[in-house]
């Protein structure tokens, strides 16, 4: 569908300006000037002819099809443009002009009115309030900027105008080869999620780049760019809370919190790039390289300095190194000193010149062991930078160019220029072997996103729905808007999540009998609708022993409450099973304004809470996701084998995350869930959980 607006035979200006300088004139100009192929059709009322073009009064005027229709009138005049678009035809528009949603009401209803006009005559809108779009394959530059990109395959996405050209100047700089740039604006029709569609279809598109500040349809995003054929590389802007605002403001689209965007983008599989440096670099390599077809990773330097650096970033970006085999290790003792080391990383010492880099180069690529290949080099005074430089490229052209290899220079002018020229052959070169590593980083995280498993959420069939909507449509009859804390275990339980036996008692002989049918010991908690913390009004009293205490606890317990808020409604006083204690976690789940429902996880306890350490997945969430979520917290060594303790039973948590998920998604009404704490057992023995919180919207 967006074929007319991406790949066009013809392509009106509309807004043509005879003055040069203008933006209406630079759009022309440039079109011209980049040498597209097709039809261009400038449009102005006053006629004429601008850079050697008939110019038309109108749309309507245009003697041909017309399949794009760029537009640089004022705001004011675009809906009549629009609706003469229509009338004419036009497939697709794109809408340079600014003045619509990002400025407040009055230009949302204006663009508003755009986008109605333009479905009604089944046109499709890029923007408004965009610089354009740039092919280096088909020769367009539709935009009022000179700067075009080095040639190549990333297609680059932009909700950021001024960026996206300065990204096409700076492609120059990185040698990252652009096929499609194109600004994305205000996102009134055409959104990430239309675009990446198409560029799934696009042969010439290898990489897609996306820079985003805020989705407007964060589950369709996910649900796309998961189906994806090709590495998307991703920045999102203002994921700090200052950042987050000054977005908001400039695309007038709410931006969610940065925790759950990162949890999104890895649920949509989707490479992060941590800022613009990292997006570059990560655009490259993945149009570049191919991914590894294994884990091994070798690192071959010339100076131990260089080498270690590179071991703590490996380290840092969780790529274990393991010494090569025997035989390789033989094949690459024939190229250094006694003093040098065959173990990873492969130093070759100052002693190197370009024919132990050639050597050992060929024989690392050569061997089967060997998944990806890191070269690092440091000026010395011994050997000349270009030579090896060519030396690395040349052992890489002759070994078929197969397998990845990222290379880092570190010295002065002269290693640069030689970094170049390496650069210009198509193998990625850093500055720092930090950097190298990182870029490799991300390739294996493109490997493992290559190896994951259907993304398709597959619902539990065991869950009672009609038991929720029973329990919630009752608590809504007494006009609550939260369950207590036995109903929110009921909704649970219904869901399959295992929950710590709870019944309520009205009287201190019924809370006998209960804690009899229950076994004692027994906890016993208050409940009430106006007390929210129950410890905090004396309401809990866990390991119960007695027939003759929980007689007296129930008491207790009332008095607690009443001392505590005299006008609170007491219901009853719970009797529950006792729970053994285990690691105590969070399993929650809230509503966030540009996914919908999203879980989080994170580990019981005030520390936690204090570092944030907490991760998000947008609801429904597979297994597969909630085992990443589970393994990306920091406190992560709390779960596997621990203190002579054995692993955590990962297995349960990372069931009892999908089904709360599919719970939040199935009753959108549930606002916020908290199962808090959820007692953790050792592997094999499951998991209970002992409170819960759920709020209605
Ligand atoms: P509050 O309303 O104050 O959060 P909770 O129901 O969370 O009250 O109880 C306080 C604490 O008591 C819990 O954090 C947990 O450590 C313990 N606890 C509560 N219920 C049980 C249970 N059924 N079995 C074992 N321990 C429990
Ligand atoms: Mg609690």
């Amino acid at each position: 569908m967006l074929e007319r607006l991406l790949n066009p035979r013809t392509i009106a200006v509309v807004g043509a300006s005879h003055k040069p300088g203008k933006v209406g004139h630079e759009v022309l100009r440039n079109l011209i000037n980049y040498g597209f192929p097709g039809k261009i059709y400038p449009v102005n009322p006053k006629g004429g002819e601008i850079l050697g073009l008939r110019v038309y009064r109108s749309l309507l005027e245009v003697p041909d099809e017309v399949d794009l229709a760029v537009i640089v009138v004022p705001a004011r005049i675009v809906p009549s443009v629009v609706e003469d678009a229509g009338r004419k035809g036009v497939k697709a528009l794109a809408i340079i002009t600014s003045g619509f949603s990002e400025t407040g009401p009055e230009g949302a209803e204006l663009e508003r009115r755009i986008v109605e006009t333009a479905r009604r005559y089944g046109m499709r809108i890029l923007g408004p309030n965009i610089v354009g779009i740039m092919s280096t394959s088909k020769r367009i530059n539709a935009t009022f900027s000179g700067l075009t990109p080095y040639p190549g395959s990333v297609t680059i996405i932009s909700q950021s105008g001024a960026l996206l050209i300065a990204m096409a100047g700076r492609t120059w700089i990185e040698k990252v080869g652009i096929n499609d740039m194109i600004s994305i604006g205000n996102m009134s029709d055409i959104t990430f999620p239309d675009l990446l569609q198409y560029y799934y279809g696009d042969e010439s598109t290898k990489v897609i780049g996306l820079y985003i500040e805020g989705l407007k349809k964060g589950r369709e995003f996910i649900e796309v760019a998961r189906r994806a054929n090709k590495p998307i590389v991703a920045l999102k802007a203002g994921v700090s809370r200052r950042g987050a605002l000054a977005a908001a403001s400039h695309t007038g689209s709410l931006a969610g919190s940065a925790a759950v965007y990162r949890g999104a983008f890895r649920q949509a599989r989707v490479v992060w790039a941590n800022d613009l440096d990292d997006f570059f670099d990560k655009m490259l390599v993945l149009s570049l390289l191919r991914p590894p077809e294994n884990g091994h990773v070798l690192i071959i330097t010339n100076g131990g300095g260089v080498g270690v650096l590179s071991t703590d970033e490996a380290e840092r970006q969780g790529i274990e190194l393991e010494d090569p085999p025997k035989d390789l290790k033989e094949e690459l003792r024939k190229y250094m000193p006694e003093f040098g080391s065959d173990k990873n990383p492969v130093d070759l010492t100052g002693m190197a010149t370009d024919k132990e880099y050639y050597g050992t180069v060929s024989a690392a690529l050569s061997h089967p062991w060997v998944g990806a290949l890191v070269v690092l080099f440091c000026e010395t005074a011994l050997t000349s930078p270009q030579k090896v430089a060519d030396a690395i490229v040349r052992a890489y052209d002759d070994s078929g160019r197969t397998k990845p290899i990222v290379v880092s220079f570190v010295g002065g002018p002269e290693t640069m220029k030689a970094a170049d020229t390496v650069k210009e052959r198509g193998i990625p070169i850093y500055k720092s072997p930090e950097l190298a590593l990182r870029a490799l980083a991300g390739l294996m995280e493109y490997a493992r996103i290559l190896k994951k498993g259907e993304p398709e959420f597959r619902p539990f069939g065991d869950v009672d729905r009609e038991r929720v909507r029973r329990v919630l449509d009752a608590a809504r009859a007494e006009g609550r808007s939260f369950l207590l804390e036995h109903e929110a275990k009921e909704v649970l339980e219904a869901y399959g999540v295992p929950v710590a036996r709870t019944r309520v008692a009205s009287s201190p002989e019924e809370a006998v009998a209960l804690a009899r049918e229950t076994g004692l010991p027994v906890v016993m908690k208050i409940v009430s609708p106006d007390i929210v913390h129950k410890s905090d009004a004396g309401g809990v009293f866990v390991g119960v022993r007695t027939e003759e205490e929980v007689r007296e606890t129930f008491n207790k317990i009332v008095e607690n409450a009443k001392k505590y808020k005299p006008d609170a409604r007491i219901v009853g006083v719970t009797v529950q099973e006792l729970a053994p204690q285990g690691l105590e976690v969070i399993v929650g789940a809230t509503r966030d304004p540009q996914f919908g429902p999203v879980v989080a996880f994170g580990l019981g306890g005030v520390m936690v809470e204090a570092l944030k350490d907490v991760s998000f997945r947008v609801a429904p969430v597979t297994p597969e996701d909630a085992e990443e979520m589970v393994r990306e917290i920091k406190a992560r060594d709390l779960l596997g084998p621990f203190r002579g303790q054995k692993p955590r039973d990962v297995g349960a948590l990372k069931e009892v995350i999908s089904r709360i998920s599919q719970l939040v998604t199935d009753f959108p009404e549930i606002s916020e869930l908290d199962a808090n704490p959820v007692m953790l057992y050792g592997e094999g023995e499951g998991l209970k959980v002992v409170d819960a919180r759920i709020i209605l919207a």
